[in-house]
């Protein structure tokens, strides 16, 4: 008896369906390195119009369009005000210091949403002694923060201060359009509000492979030089823009049902005795926190011989998301597997 396995880890694992395989397949491919693939053109197109932006740069991965975006906004020596819990510092391997020779300002908050107040304190004065502060990084939705959407109020005031100080505005929107499904937002008002954004498309859109930066074409063609420098540059990759585009036009408005699971597998789990806490769902991650008397990696074994996979996040802490490849009838098996579930 083989039960289908119900994979939370994230929602990188999904399969391209069908009909991105079908878009795949027929896709009109040339070399992108001299800017001739047309998949990837009408890809950039789209993206760079859907936000309002002047154009667009596939790439990938997350970690390379924020690196890029990174480095276009500064110099060595400068420094990055970012969140304590942001992927850009946690998860991309020291690549501020690595690719840019910048140092990172942390701010401390609650679920990686800062304020204005807190960019404004953290921004160094002119001086010799203290390294430039040119860049802010925020993301939406915040990982580490369990899905966590931003007021976009806060962001203007961001904004705001960036302007007023000459830094610029950086969005890792690797799940950005979980946010704006979530709060009914669109990518125009991002569009607005950033220098460089930063979108995945193989998170929970579905692709296999790829993200964009978005900019303008002065940001853009800064960034096309340094993708390449970072080998990064690709020829036929068409075939992957293609499921790309599938994604942005298909995937989009269904991630409110996502949400809708992960509140429903989150009703079940308060009433679980090894569940210490739950952060606020909001989107399509959930991460709780397990109790300090039990030993976290051997509920997640048993989780595991249950057919459910699911992740730590540090300490105590572990992460459900839910993606396009369950089922209502795979997170119905799950919530009544969690509700019987000894530990
Ligand atoms: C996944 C992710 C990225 C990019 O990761 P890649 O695996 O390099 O595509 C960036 N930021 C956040 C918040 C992410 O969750």
């Amino acid at each position: 008896m083989s039960k289908k396995i119900i994979d939370l880890r994230s929602d990188t694992v999904t399969q391209p369906s069908a009909e991105m395989r079908d878009k795949m397949m027929h896709a009109p491919l040339g070399d992108d390195v001299f800017g001739e693939d047309p998949s990837i053109n009408e890809l950039q197109t789209f993206a760079a119009n859907l936000f309002g932006m002047e154009a667009a740069l596939f790439c990938s991965s997350g970690t390379q369009t924020n690196q890029i975006g990174i480095k276009i906004h500064t110099q060595p020596g400068d420094e990055v005000i970012c969140d304590a819990l942001s992927h850009v510092y946690l998860y991309e391997g020291g690549g501020i210091a690595y690719n840019s020779g910048a140092s990172v300002r942390l701010i401390q908050s609650k679920r990686g949403l800062f304020t204005a107040e807190q960019v404004l304190q953290n921004i160094n004065d002119d001086n010799v002694h203290y390294p430039h502060s040119s860049l802010v990084c925020i993301e939406n939705t915040v990982n580490k923060g369990g899905g966590a959407c931003w007021d976009i109020n806060e962001l203007k005031a961001i904004k705001k201060v960036c302007t007023e100080k000459h830094l610029a505005f950086h969005l890792d929107g690797a799940r950005l359009f979980n946010a704006l499904v979530a709060k009914g937002e669109s990518a125009k008002e991002y569009g607005e509000l950033f220098d460089t954004i930063s979108i995945c498309l193989s998170k929970g859109l579905g692709a296999p492979v790829g993200s964009l930066l978005l900019g303008t074409q002065a940001h853009i063609y800064k960034a096309r030089r340094i993708r390449k420098v970072m080998g990064g540059g690709m020829r036929q990759a068409g075939i992957l823009a293609a499921a790309g585009l599938y994604a942005l036009q298909n995937n989009v408005n269904r991630l409110a049902e996502d949400h809708q699971r992960a509140s429903q597998v989150e009703q079940v789990l308060r009433d679980l005795s090894w569940v210490d806490s739950i952060q606020p769902v909001e989107t399509n991650i959930l991460i709780l926190k397990t109790r300090a008397d039990l030993d976290m990696g051997i509920i997640i074994q048993n989780l595991d011989k249950h057919g459910i996979k699911a992740i730590s996040m540090g300490k105590q802490l572990m992460r459900f998301v839910f993606h396009l490849d369950q089922s209502a009838e795979d997170i119905n098996r799950l919530c009544e597997l969690l509700s019987g579930l000894k530990v």
